[in-house]
């Protein structure tokens, strides 16, 4: 395998990548649009697989710093307030996985994974306009201010709308999914709302209404994500600004304790739910994806994120691993396509942890330790 490993995107996926390559011995650089990593963005929920991967990259102390630990995972009815299920998450989570739940700021998680990079590792205003290889060459990566560069192997880590997948894959479509969400952050101070300090869950009248609330910034902020059905969306952002009037007016059959949070509200973004299936294969050639580049999903199990750090770690061991990229990207695919696949359309169900407690396929998971053919 040449040396060269260029990861398109620095995001949370593409930066846990270059991390867990760095450490087990590679050289990798990430080629990121954005002209600097400004604070966008909100909560990011950390579920303990997650946070175990990133234990072993060194990072799990720096996040710990900033992030709030949750509680519990609570779920309640919409209306009657009553409590369908909890889920120990601080210690007994610890405990049973190796790692707590953390919520922190993406921006937080951010400053934490590019920290843990020289800054030699990173090209800002890097913005992919093409990909192009040929058999038993390189990857050619081409971007938008004029550079070409060559890599060995090419790592498509730029989220939702990437242009890596649609180079590897061609265009694609996807659906909206009737469904939006609103994000808002509220100083807990504010409210008088019983076990801020826990993840809740309220299920709403139908599946696609729902309000999240759990602790951000140690505790000091409550994040809200709340969601319901619409007819129409016309644009797929993480950044739209929403009225917290409408807000408010979605969900005014809910329980008190709910609505008291919504009322505490300044302003909220708005986003559409769009949906993909899941692809048969992320590779081709030298060239793979990773993270919401290869399985963009619904938020409804929080593990977002969490796959693409898992990704990342899994990915960084294959290529480690074996000499050949094509037996590397083949190991990693098998190791990986099934769990993000089956995590991806249990999001789109939304019933994860509804009445039952039993996490452990998806809390458990080793990305350390998961066998690698
Ligand atoms: C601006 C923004 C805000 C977000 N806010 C939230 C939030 O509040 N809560 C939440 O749960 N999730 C949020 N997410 C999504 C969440 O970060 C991801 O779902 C998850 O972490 C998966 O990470 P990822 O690395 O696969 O993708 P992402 O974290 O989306 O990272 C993709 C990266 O690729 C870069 N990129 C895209 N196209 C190109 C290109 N052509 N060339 C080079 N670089 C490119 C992007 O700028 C970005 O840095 C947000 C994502 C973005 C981009």
């Amino acid at each position: 395998m040449g040396n060269q490993i260029g990861i398109v995107g620095g995001g949370i996926g593409g930066l846990t990548a270059a991390i867990a390559l760095r450490h087990l011995g590679r050289e990798v650089t990430v080629y990121e649009k954005a002209p600097e990593f400004g604070r966008v963005g909100a909560d990011i929920n950390l579920t303990p697989n997650s946070v175990h991967a990133l234990d072993e990259l060194g990072v799990g102390a720096v996040i710990r710093e900033s992030a709030a630990r949750p509680t519990y995972r609570i779920s309640r009815t919409w209306d009657t307030g009553e409590e369908t299920s909890r889920l120990e998450m601080s210690d007994a989570a610890e405990n049973r996985y190796g790692a707590p739940q953390l919520t922190i700021h993406r921006a937080d998680l951010l400053s934490a994974l590019e920290a843990a990079l020289p800054a030699t590792a990173v090209r800002l205003d890097h913005r992919l306009v093409g990909l192009r290889q040929r058999p038993g060459a390189g990857v050619q990566l081409r971007f938008a201010n004029g550079a070409d560069i060559e890599v060995d192997v090419a790592i498509g880590a730029d989220g939702i709308h990437s242009g890596v997948r649609t180079a590897l894959f061609g265009q694609e479509h996807p659906v909206f999914t009737g469904v939006v969400a609103y994000r808002a952050v509220v100083p807990t101070e504010r409210v008088d709302v019983p076990n801020l300090e826990a993840f809740t869950k309220w299920w709403g009248p139908d599946p696609e209404t729902q309000i999240v609330t759990f602790p951000l910034n140690r505790g000091r902020d409550t994040f809200i994500f709340a969601t319901t059905p619409q007819d129409s969306w016309t644009e797929e952002s993480w950044t739209t600004p929403g009225d917290v009037e409408e807000l408010r007016a979605m969900y005014a059959h809910f329980h008190p304790e709910a609505r008291a949070l919504l009322d505490a509200c300044d302003s909220v973004l708005k986003s559409a739910l769009y949906v993909r299936d899941p692809l048969p294969h992320w590779s081709v050639g030298s060239a793979t994806l990773l993270g919401d580049a290869a399985h963009p999903m619904m938020p409804f199990m929080a593990q977002g994120a969490a796959m693409s750090i898992e990704d990342a770690v899994v990915l960084a061991r294959a290529l480690a691993e074996h000499q050949d990229v094509t037996q590397a990207l083949k190991a990693y695919e098998a190791a990986r396509l099934p769990r993000a696949s089956k995590v991806q359309l249990g999001s789109r169900d939304n019933t994860w942890l509804k009445t039952s407690a039993d996490a452990d396929w998806v809390y458990a998971y080793d990305a350390w330790a998961t066998p690698l053919s």
